[in-house]
């Protein structure tokens, strides 16, 4: 995309603004993504644009953006007609209105606020068919994480209680401009069946709240206001120690103990 000098801004880092400006790593993600005839797709934070053309190339049937920078919507829309290009916060958007079907969900993301974006994707839009994110690769190592590890927490276990999560590859910070700090990585996300979501989650989001609070104590502590003959005779049947830490649960057992919590 190119830019008049007057539309020309700094890259804001409020905004996690870090512009990708190596067009094998953009086709790589774009390959992931795979858009094709029939596909809604949406784009999260396209920024200056480096995913978006090839993503158009692609040809999706639908193409539709959040841009939180203005300036950054504005020159976007004007760059490509065809796609709606919405000025606003991936956090405020309705995510629930998204049907599933044949959508696709991309970005790389403003990594200030990936997580919780993240957090409210993979809840609230029931049955899209992949979403590829770039993350920091701290952040790219949790989503993926398996119970047991340092590494696994709240978001894993949220995330992973709804979809799967494959790391699919590292990208260097020589990739960008600005250049950040640290590595990142791009994840792809697929929707588990519907019957094996959760089926409170707003139980299961208080009670992973709870317990990752307190990760180094034992679960009979961190839940002694809530303990019961109940909870007690789950952890039996589950084959658990009330003194392990929350670490160890999978995603479903946290549904499951969520639900009588
Ligand atoms: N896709 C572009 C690229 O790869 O070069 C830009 C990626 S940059 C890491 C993140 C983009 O998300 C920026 O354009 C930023 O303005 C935008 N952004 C930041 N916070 C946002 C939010 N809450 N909602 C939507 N976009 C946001």
């Amino acid at each position: 995309m190119s830019y008049s000098k007057e539309e020309w801004v700094p890259a804001k880092r409020s905004l996690g603004q870090n512009f990708l400006v190596d067009e094998n790593i953009c086709r790589r993600i774009v390959d992931a993504v795979a858009p094709g005839p029939g596909d809604t797709l949406v784009e999260i934070g396209p920024g200056r644009g480096a995913l978006t053309g090839f993503l158009v190339e692609a040809g999706p049937e639908r193409y539709l953006t959040l841009e939180k920078d203005h300036a950054l919507a504005a020159a976007l829309s004007r760059a490509h007609p065809g796609v709606e290009v919405i000025d606003g916060d991936a956090l405020q958007f309705d995510w629930d209105s998204l049907a599933g079907g044949q959508l696709k969900i991309a970005g790389n993301l403003p990594y200030n606020v990936a997580s919780r974006i993240i957090w409210e994707i993979v809840h609230r839009v029931v049955g899209f068919e992949r979403a590829i994110f770039m993350v920091q690769h701290e952040v790219a190592l949790r989503l993926a994480a398996e119970p047991g590890g340092r590494a696994y927490g709240a978001l894993s276990a949220w995330v992973q209680s709804f979809c799967r999560v494959d790391y699919l590859f590292k990208v260097p910070p020589t990739v960008f401009r600005p250049q950040p700090k640290v590595d990142s990585a791009v994840v792809r996300f697929t929707p588990r069946a519907l019957e094996e979501r959760p089926s409170d989650p707003d139980a299961l989001s208080r009670l992973l709240k709870l317990c990752f609070q307190k990760r180094r104590k034992q679960l009979k502590g961190i839940l002694k206001e809530q303990w019961s003959a109940e909870v007690e005779a789950w952890f039996a049947d589950a084959g658990l120690s009330v003194t392990l830490r929350p670490e160890v649960l999978t995603p479903d057992q946290f549904g499951a103990l969520s639900l009588i919590i």
